[in-house]
């Protein structure tokens, strides 16, 4: 990474269509994955290997993991849900699989149907499995932390919860963890505090990615807040795709354009071109014309005179 300061992991293709009622054609959703290669993004999570009767718009995961693999230099993640899905992942061969792990027991149980311990469990068995493979064929594995900032079922989540679970995933074998605002509701105070305690507790390595949403509009200031601490991977969504499902016709993850054209300016390094960005909206909206695309640099356009890597400063 040592080109680029902040990795983008692209989440549209996953969290983005997971959460809109449409299902993308599966070509659609190749053509995507192209475009924002070619525009530079390097790391994309592009399907989850859910039951396709609960999930038809995750039906051709296998077929989009094997098409993003011929992309050269892409990473290629895939949510998986519990072991029969990290299964099916590794043998479609991603990069890398995460599993989310919802620090709410209440979400948890709705969501995944299942208790915190049957979660660290399967994470253990997926753990085992990964350990019999050949170490070139190994994808990563990450443990994310859902629901850290609070639950719309539990209200408040305690840090001390957060923290108790972050270490189960560190000790049931996870490379590395997650920290995912499910719900918007994170702001950058609690976000800097529960990133330092996190780091104090399991190790600084273990820890560099984020996972926002812009439910609240306060999605780019917490990637400021994380930055600051030190964080380099930052999720995000084309267009904000997807919403929030617990909040009708409120935005969802942070948007990718918008975030590409904050560190773009702030000069950090994406290794994203913008130009090209933008115009891959065109294959998502022309896909899916009923869905809702957020993002206020795709409307408003860039600066006058914008020139990439440092905007106005120095
Ligand atoms: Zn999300």
């Amino acid at each position: 990474m040592s080109d680029i300061d902040i990795l983008i992991s692209e989440v549209g293709p996953r969290d983005g269509l997971q959460s809109v009622k449409a299902i993308m054609p599966t070509e659609a959703k190749k053509a995507w994955i192209n475009a924002e290669a070619a525009a530079g993004v390097r790391e994309i999570e592009v399907a989850s290997f859910v039951p396709p009767k609960l999930l038809p718009q995750m039906a051709d995961a296998a077929e989009i993991v094997a098409h993003a693999k011929t992309i050269p230099g892409l990473d290629v993640v895939a949510l998986v849900p519990n072991f029969k899905g990290a299964e099916n992942a590794i043998r479609a061969g991603a990069d890398k699989i995460g599993l989310p792990l919802s620090c709410s027991e209440t979400h948890s149980q709705a969501n995944l149907k299942k208790t915190h311990d049957q979660v660290i469990e399967d994470v253990r068995k997926i753990s085992e499995l990964l350990a019999t493979l050949p170490a070139d064929q190994r994808p990563g594995f990450e443990g994310s932390l859902s629901t850290a900032f609070g639950c719309t079922l539990e209200g408040e989540v305690p840090e001390s919860q957060v923290i108790d679970l972050a270490v189960r995933l560190v000790e049931a074998g996870v490379d590395e963890l997650s920290l995912s605002d499910t719900t918007g509701y994170a702001n950058p105070t609690q976000l800097r505090h529960l990133i330092r305690l996190l780091r104090a507790e399991v190790g600084a390595d273990k820890l560099d990615g984020v996972h926002l949403h812009n439910t609240r509009g306060l999605g780019l200031a917490n990637v400021v807040a994380a930055l600051e601490e030190g964080i380099t991977t930052v999720d995000s969504s084309l267009g904000g795709l997807g919403g929030c499902p617990f909040a009708p016709g409120a935005s969802g993850n942070i948007v990718t354009e918008d975030l590409v054209f904050m560190l773009d300016a702030m000069g950090l390094r994406t290794g994203i071109d913008l130009d090209k960005l933008l115009k891959v909206r065109e294959i998502v909206i022309a896909a899916l014309p009923d869905e809702d695309m957020y993002g206020f640099t795709p409307d408003a356009g860039l600066p006058k005179g914008y020139t990439a890597g440092g905007w106005g400063i120095g």
